[in-house]
């Protein structure tokens, strides 16, 4: 071997192989994984949807709700839920909380389209919905594909109805229409944020009226009716509801080679989904072990069931009182993953992406040291010392991993709910799966990354 070329192999980073580094085995399990990711995915919507299914698996994986004020054991399994919209599982460790807790935090909504408070309305021969979108999304990309209605009614009498319509081939979905090519040139000379705005976004629910009488908006009337006999709802109900539009796409194995998932919602349940599992798969930890997976993220987390509310906060508390120890101490010698996606490179829009620092699809899990924007602002930095304890935990346990800042210095950026765990005083860093067309209706992920993000959390807690 030359000098150079043995200087090289010992002193320089490898260069990247992406999944040409996986055994034939780990790319079956990564594929295996998958699978009941997939299921997960098309059964978890919304951050209701998504608790409902997390609180069913992990009752099957031997955990009880939560009970305050009780002692726990090594190996005793719970769960917490936050008004149906977060989740907590825990699984208490050999030393309890007394060497603090280990931490993984993923959230489980994603950008779509909500309704307004007031929403129906008829225009033109057509009854529509009035909407108002949810976190970050390019709103041209949610014009024109197939919507399904999915949300809680609150009647005034106080009993709820669950609506979930437009996901199976035989129901009825729902579509935000957009001007024809031939009509648009006006349209086409306008930049992409004013050739669309939010209110815009308006749903197209119908068509027929109730009848040839000539009282006014027949045809809102008769979706009103259609509304009220199949869910016993009426407009005003609308006032206390939340029914959120998401594309009704199934997940689908993307590639000749099926290497990687589309789907909607990745973001971040991607994350979720396996650090979910790492909990379940995780059965006598040192150190007591939580997976929580919050809401709100994509609107700034705040608000109750968001992640600058207290609520984890009040439940690390709970399982530092019954182990006797401080709530505040505690979570001082804590440490946690901030489990959410980054950015993969796109060939197609390299400009954006600085290429030695973005992540790339197929080489692993994601690190971000930081988020943020500009110099560094809104974010918080793992520090070093940190940063070489996940090292070393990802390297012992065959995880594959790389780094990844989101886009070029001053060109774009984002925020995770690293920052909002770091202000509790626990050593936090971003950790997650790499995205292709984030906040899409569907985004792109690889299943050997998934796999990673899984046995990062796994290694974490274990
Ligand atoms: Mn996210
Ligand atoms: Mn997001």
């Amino acid at each position: 071997m030359s000098n150079a070329k043995e200087l090289r192999e010992k002193l320089m980073m490898k260069d990247r192989k992406g999944a040409a580094t996986y055994s034939p085995e780990i790319l079956k399990e990564a594929d295996d994984f998958a699978a009941g990711y997939k299921t997960f995915l098309d059964h978890s919507r919304t951050e209701r949807e998504a608790v409902a299914y997390i609180k069913k698996l992990a009752e099957e994986n031997g955990f009880v709700p939560f009970e305050q004020d009780k002692q726990y054991n090594p190996g005793d399994r719970v769960y917490i839920i936050n008004r149906e919209k977060a989740i907590g599982l825990a699984v208490i460790g050999k030393n309890g909380t007394s060497d603090g807790v280990r931490l993984a935090i993923a959230h489980i909504d994603s950008p779509r389209i909500d309704l307004k408070p007031n929403p129906l309305y008829q225009d033109g021969g057509l009854a529509l919905l009035k909407s108002h979108y949810y976190g970050g999304i390019k709103k041209y990309q949610w014009t024109t594909i197939p919507l399904a209605l999915h949300g809680r009614v609150v009647k005034l009498d106080g009993t709820t109805v669950d609506i979930r319509l437009g996901e199976n081939d035989d129901e009825e979905c729902f579509i935000i229409t957009d001007l024809l090519p031939h009509l648009d040139k006006e349209m086409a000379t306008k930049t992409m944020s004013k050739a669309f705005t939010g209110e815009d976004l308006n749903i197209l629910i119908g068509s027929y009226p109730l009848d040839d009488s000539d009282e006014k908006d027949l045809i809102a009337l008769n979706v009103m009716k259609l509304l009220n006999d199949r869910y016993g709802i009426t407009e005003d109900d609308f006032l206390s509801a939340e029914l959120n539009f998401c594309p009704a796409y199934k997940t689908r194995d993307i590639g000749f080679d099926r290497s990687m998932i589309g789907g909607y919602g990745h973001d971040d349940k991607c994350c979720a989904y396996p650090s979910a599992i790492a909990a379940f798969d995780t059965k006598l930890p040192e150190c007591t072990c939580i997976t929580y997976l919050t809401d709100k993220e994509e609107t700034g987390s705040d608000g109750n069931t968001g992640m600058q509310s207290d609520f984890l906060r009040y439940f690390i508390y709970d399982l530092a009182k019954a182990d006797g120890n401080e709530g505040y101490r505690v979570l001082s010698k804590s440490k946690c993953l901030s489990a959410d996606v980054n950015a993969a490179f796109d060939p197609t829009y390299a400009s954006a992406y600085e290429a030695k620092n973005c992540s790339y699809v197929n080489e692993g899990v994601v690190i971000s040291k930081y988020t943020g924007h500009g110099g560094k602002y809104d974010t918080s930095d793992a520090s070093a010392e940190f940063m070489g304890e996940i090292r070393a935990m990802l390297k012992k346990n065959d995880v594959k991993w790389q780094v990844g800042e989101l886009g070029k210095v001053d060109v774009g950026g984002g925020g995770t709910i690293a920052k909002y765990v770091a202000n509790m005083n626990v050593d936090v860093v971003d950790l997650g799966v790499a995205v292709l067309n984030m906040h899409a209706p569907m985004e792109v992920i690889s299943k050997p990354d998934l796999y990673m993000a899984y046995k990062a959390f796994y290694g974490l807690f274990n």
